[in-house]
């Protein structure tokens, strides 16, 4: 029999031989991989130098911009001149992100994804002109599953969760267990600022949600079930269903960027919902699983929450649902409908000021029409002005994972 003294030397050699270990979580680790599938690992500019030079020699022996390489080098200048991004060294293992030029591999493995386990990213270097949001974006994916321990979507095939043609766009309808996988991860891919980085604004794309209805979200787009890429359109100021609303991913995540701005506390909120630690028989789904969590601890919070919903469903929401989600009695019962009135229909850039906006001196109490032109809260008509897309290319192609 071991004599105890032992066991508790080797416990506390263990602590100390733990405590006295570099730290080997929480770092990134980039690789590149040509457009052939070989990879190199990258750690300097020297390296990218090396693997994607800035010129190459043409046919006639002259010197020529290395066209081939841009997209890569770019993303690396991105990557290497950017500190530590937000909450990396906070993972419980390191981060391998690939930055891929490869698209020889099958089709469902192209493109911008954290992997399964969270332990790898891939960023397609089609993505170049946002590559510190996708990273952003990807990064949010894996941080969600080591720090809750699964994801919304655990379980769900590819078609389950991203309809016929398993592609996913910012603008589309999916379902409520994608939209919050994906919206949490927007969410944090618009906010460039995660960051901590002067420099490559110009590479990190803000505003991929914009204004919805007004900036680079016009409309909704839904794919049939049954036949793979064939989607219909809906503008913002015809969204009808709730519904579909709580399965877009750009409404997911804005209603979590309003509510980081709007509630007390509401973005590191945020973070300890949706980092609890889950189970497979015990966890949250959807973002509406998050809001029911929210009430119940935090009840003078549901007032806020239910016209921040409403200015980004559109008013959609039955207002027995909303009153049953939120809490929110005396705002669904006595000024909701002169609200949806005067404002359903417009952009929630738009909508959202004018639902917090103080009631208007002599006329606080029940219709809340009196704070509708009083309020002195930004406004801008619909179609114009708001947050203009930032980028060249169509905002609504997020056809990252
Ligand atoms: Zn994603």
């Amino acid at each position: 029999m071991r004599p105890p003294s032992l066991t508790l030397f080797s416990l506390a050699a263990l602590a100390w031989l733990l405590a006295a270990s570099p730290v080997l979580a929480g770092n990134l680790i980039f690789i590149y991989r040509d457009a052939s599938g070989h990879t190199t690992p990258i750690s300097s500019m020297a390296d990218v130098d090396q693997v994607l030079p800035p010129t190459v020699t043409d046919a006639d022996g002259k010197t020529v911009p290395n066209t081939a390489a841009a997209r890569a080098r770019t993303i690396f200048e991105a990557y290497l001149n950017t500190p530590t991004p937000y909450r990396v060294k906070s993972l419980s293992f390191d981060l391998t992100v690939i930055v891929s030029d490869d698209v020889t591999r099958p089709q469902d493995d192209r493109g911008s994804w954290s992997s399964g386990d969270g332990k790898t990213i891939q960023i397609q270097t089609w993505d170049s002109y946002r590559a510190l949001s996708t990273l952003a974006h990807e990064i949010a994916h894996t941080y969600m599953r080591d720090k809750a321990g699964r994801n919304p979507t655990k379980g769900m095939s590819a078609e389950t969760k991203y309809g016929p043609d398993k592609k996913h766009f910012v603008n589309e309808t999916t379902t409520p267990e994608t939209a919050l996988s994906e919206g949490y991860a927007e969410y944090h891919g618009d906010r460039p600022s995660r960051f901590q980085s002067p420099v490559n604004n110009s590479k990190s794309n803000p505003g991929a949600i914009g204004c919805v209805g007004q900036g680079n979200l016009k409309s909704f787009t839904k794919e049939s079930a049954t036949t793979a890429g064939s989607y219909t359109t809906t503008d913002w100021k015809d969204i009808s269903s709730a519904a579909d609303m709580w399965a877009s991913e750009a409404i997911n995540a804005a209603i979590l960027r309003d509510i980081a701005a709007n509630v007390p506390q509401g973005a590191s909120k945020i973070e300890t919902f949706i980092t609890a630690p889950q189970t497979d028989a015990k966890h949250y789904s959807t973002l509406q699983d998050i809001i029911k969590q929210w009430v119940a601890k935090y009840p003078s919070d549901g007032d806020s929450l239910a016209r921040i919903i409403d200015a980004n469903t559109n008013f959609t929401m039955a207002g027995g649902d909303l009153k049953a989600l939120t809490g929110a009695n005396n705002y669904v019962d006595n000024q909701r409908a002169g609200f949806i009135t005067q404002l359903k229909g417009q952009s929630p850039c738009d909508t959202l000021p004018k639902l917090f906006a103080p009631p208007a001196a002599g006329t606080a109490g029940s219709s809340g029409l009196g704070t509708l032109f009083n309020s002195g809260a930004p406004s801008s008509p619909a179609g114009s002005g708001g947050t203009a897309p930032s980028s060249k290319q169509p905002p609504q192609m997020n056809n990252f994972k």
